[in-house]
Parts: structure tokens; C-alpha cells; sequence
């Protein structure tokens, strides 16, 4: 089919790629010029593992074109992809959304169009936006063109597999025509499909990212008052984790969650929920939890440091997971904040995350270009993303350090093969 792509950031140059790789034909539109000029060159815009190499075949091979113009005649489906950041009080800001609405129904082509919403947008978002179409473009819902919504469940630092290979495709849309043509797109995936209205499919992403974020948020507050009981966290979530009705995934304690979802999805939702009258208590705790969460390391680092005032500390890892150079709500934002108000000299080392950091904090870190070099006479490492480089360190890997003391806040590392060093890690019990 022929597709367009609006928004070209992880979700929107993922989707991209991955519908070029499929057979579709597939024209990627970005506001951001320099975004486009990247794609046109074969080159990825974000880093994300296996993209950069996928998008490069499929630009050569003419599957994938980008632009920043709207033009989308000849496009049977278009897809919205563009951000649905946060506002101050915690609500989802739709002004993007909705002048790409805008826009698709000013350039709305012929033959009966489907317009896909993509972004992840509270329930009711994407009903609120045929008027608008209809508006903008003189035609009618369901004679003219479909729309639907079909949320994005991919991990950054996963994203390509996780389009090869989702969990279930949601399909929401309230014409058969509109669920058709979705259908026709994904003929190709056998995972499960659920077929549901706009809402629903709205809602499922937002209960989605709201379980996640208070599954980790539990196991947090389970780490604290392991932490005061001397009990190891992990060894709990181990004997928790083979009940299947609670499973093992999310429950790793640490520094808390970030990225530019779960923060914004469960502040969005609780906002949706106090509008609609009702107090999301559950949810209001999760995400109380997890703005404590990052400076619950900073607090073991005092514990065992002493002042930090003036103190060279290393960090490792900026970015708010492993594989993904995305720093958006990120634990060590917030760490690196409070450290640097406490007065501290940080290092800073991240493998992907570097250019994105210094975009935040210019020259107020000092950005190391490897581990040793980050290390090297530090009296404090705080370990905050658990990349597989740093998962191999062993005690030789500290032994620059001018005191060998070692804060985990993502229990990645070998306590096996740290001996002589000063360990500690959120929930450990030690
Ligand atoms: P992003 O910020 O990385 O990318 C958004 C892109 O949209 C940018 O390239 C921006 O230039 C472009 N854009 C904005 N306004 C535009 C306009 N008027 N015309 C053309 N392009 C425009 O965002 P993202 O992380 O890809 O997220 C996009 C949506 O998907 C959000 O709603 C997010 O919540 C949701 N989502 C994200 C993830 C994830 O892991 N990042 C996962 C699932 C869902």
C-alpha cells in the first residue's frame, strides 16, 4: 500500500522503516528539515538498534522517500506520529496532533483516505478530530475518508524487533472500511488483533504504560523496606516473579522509570481521571514514588561519601534505558541536577547518550569518552543505565578510582567479580 508517515522521531521513523521493509511504499514527512535531509541520506534520525542499517536499504531501494511538504496525494493510509508532550499541570498537549489534523485535512487525498493516529492521545483525542478533517477539508467521515486509532506499544532500544514482532496489533475504529484497510496493512502479522472503538484503543495504551509504571513503582517501594530489613530485593522479585499471575518483567528495583512515555502517560492519565471525577489513587502514588525514586542514589551516596562538596563522582549511563540515546525523563537528569547543586565534579560517561546530555547541561559535566576515563580518580561511581558494556565491569575496570566505591542504581553489575570493591545498590539490603 502506499503510506505516509507523519512525525519522524522513534515511533514515526521505526514505523516508517519497518512498513518499507514490509513491501509497503512509504513517504516519511517531518516539519524538522535537518530530521528529513538525514532520512534522504539513508541516515537514522534517532539511534536505535538495527535502524540505522534497515532505514539505509530502504531509502536506497526507494521504499522510503522523506519530505517536509504535506503533500500526500496518492496515499491510501497516514499515519500521525508526532509528539503529545506534557503540559505543566499534567495534561497531554494536543497542539501538534491537532495542526497535523489540520494539515492532513487541507491535503486530504481522493480515493477514500484512512488516517491512523499513532501518537499516543487520551481517550476521546481522536474522535475529537473529524470535525476537524471534515472542516479543513469540506469532506465527509466514512463517505470520504476513515479514521482510526492505532496505538504503538514498541520499546526504544527494541523498537525494530518489537515492530517485526509485536505482542497484538489494537485496531480501533468504528467503520468496517476503516478496519479493512488497517487489517490489509497488518495481513502480514499473526500475533493476536483486537478490533475495538477509538476510546478503547486509546485507553488500552494508557492502562498499558499505567500497570507498567506501577509495577515498577511497587517494587521500589518493596526495595525501601528491604533496604531498612537488610533483605535483598532482587531475591524477592525472583521468588514473586515464577507466580505466572505476576511474572518477573518490571519488577527490577532501581533509580525508577523515565522516558518520554510512562511519565507523560500516567500524569496525563490521572489528569484524564480527575476530569472525568474520579481520584486515581493508585496511580497518583506510582508516579509520587518515582519522582523520589532518583534521589533515593543520591541520598546512598551522601550515606557512604560523606559531604559531596567538591568530590569528582562518575556516572555512568545518561540515557533513560539501555540501547537508546533518549535522555527524556531520564533518572540521571534529576541525579545530575541535585548533584551539581550539592556542589559536585561529575563525570559523565554514556555510550549512545552523550550528544543529547550536553544538549541539556552544556559544559556543567565533564563528558568522559570511556568508562576508564570517566572513573579515573573518582571518589563515587553511580551506576544509571545498565548497558551490556557496563554490565562486564569487573573490579579491575574501578581500580583508577581514587576511592572504589560503587553505587548501583540498576543492579546490573557481577557482585562476584567486585571483590575489594565498595558495593551498594538500591534494594540490596546493604
Ligand atoms: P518524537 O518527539 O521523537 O518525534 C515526533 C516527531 O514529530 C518529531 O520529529 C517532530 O519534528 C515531528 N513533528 C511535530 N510536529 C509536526 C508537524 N506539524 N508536522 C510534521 N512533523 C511534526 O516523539 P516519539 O517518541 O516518536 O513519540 C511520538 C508519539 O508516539 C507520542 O505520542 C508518544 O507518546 C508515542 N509513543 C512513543 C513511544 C516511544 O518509545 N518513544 C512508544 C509508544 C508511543
Amino acid at each position: 500500500m502506499n503510506v505516509a508517515v507523519i512525525g519522524l522521531g522513534y515511533v514515526g521513523a521505526v514505523t516508517a522503516t519497518g512498513l518499507a521493509r514490509l513491501g509497503h511504499a512509504v513517504t516519511g514527512i517531518d516539519m524538522d528539515t535537518a530530521r528529513v535531509k538525514l532520512i534522504q541520506q539513508g541516515k537514522a534520525p534517532v539511534y536505535e538498534p538495527g535502524l540505522a542499517a534497515t532505514l539505509a536499504w530502504a531509502v536506497k531501494e526507494k521504499k522510503l522517500t522523506a519530505r517536509s511538504g504535506m503533500q500526500l496525494d496518492g496515499n491510501e493510509v497516514v499515519f500521525i506520529c508526532v509528539g503529545t508532550p506534557s503540559k505543566k499541570d499534567g495534561s497531554t498537549d494536543l497542539q501538534y496532533v491537532r495542526s497535523v489534523t489540520e494539515a492532513v485535512g487541507k491535503n486530504l487525498p481522493d480515493r477514500y483516505p484512512l488516517i491512523v493516529v499513532k501518537s499516543t492521545v487520551p481517550p476521546g483525542t481522536t474522535e475529537s478530530l473529524i470535525p476537524l478533517i471534515e472542516k479543513s477539508s469540506g469532506k465527509k467521515y466514512k463517505k470520504d475518508f476513515g479514521i482510526a486509532m492505532n496505538p504503538e506499544f514498541l520499546r526504544e532500544g527494541k523498537a525494530l524487533e518489537d515492530f517485526a514482532k509485536p505482542d497484538r496489533i489494537v485496531i480501533g475504529a468504528e467503520d468496517e472500511k476503516s478496519r479493512q484497510m488497517l487489517d490489509a496493512l497488518y495481513a502480514s502479522f499473526s500475533c493476536p488483533k483486537l478490533r475495538c472503538n477509538l476510546r478503547t484503543a486509546e485507553m488500552i495504551k494508557y492502562a498499558s504504560n499505567a500497570f507498567l509504571a506501577t509495577k515498577i513503582s511497587f517494587i521500589n517501594e518493596m526495595a525501601g523496606l528491604c533496604d531498612v530489613l537488610g533483605i535483598d530485593v532482587y531475591e524477592v522479585a525472583q521468588g514473586m516473579g515464577y507466580d505466572p499471575r505476576i511474572g518477573r518483567s518490571f519488577l527490577n528495583a532501581g533509580i525508577g522509570y523515565g522516558g518520554s512515555c510512562f511519565p507523560k502517560d500516567a500524569n496525563s492519565l490521572i489528569h484524564v481521571a480527575k476530569a472525568a471525577g474520579i481520584e486515581p489513587k493508585i496511580l497518583q502514588a506510582a508516579a509520587a514514588t518515582n519522582i523520589s525514586q532518583p534521589l533515593r542514589l543520591v541520598e546512598m551516596t551522601k550515606k557512604h561519601l560523606g559531604e559531596l562538596r567538591n568530590k569528582k563522582i562518575a556516572l555512568l549511563g545518561l540515557a533513560f534505558k539501555p540501547d537508546t540515546n533518549d535522555i527524556r525523563e531520564a533518572p540521571a537528569l534529576k541525579i545530575i541536577v541535585r548533584l551539581l547543586r550539592d556542589g559536585v565534579h561529575i563525570t559523565a560517561y554514556d555510550p549512545q547518550a552523550m550528544e543529547n546530555t550536553r544538549k541539556v547541561f552544556g559544559d556543567k559535566l565533564t563528558y568522559a569518552t570511556s568508562v576508564s576515563h570517566a572513573l579515573k580518580d573518582a571518589e563515587a561511581c553511580l551506576l544509571l543505565t545498565e548497558w551490556e558494556e557496563f554490565k562486564k565491569l569487573d573490579a579491575a575496570a574501578f581500580a583508577s578510582m581514587k576511592r572504589k566505591l560503587v553505587i548501583e542504581g540498576r543492579n546490573c553489575l557481577d557482585r562476584e567479580k567486585l571483590k575489594g570493591i565498595e558495593y551498594h545498590g538500591i534494594g540490596r539490603g546493604i
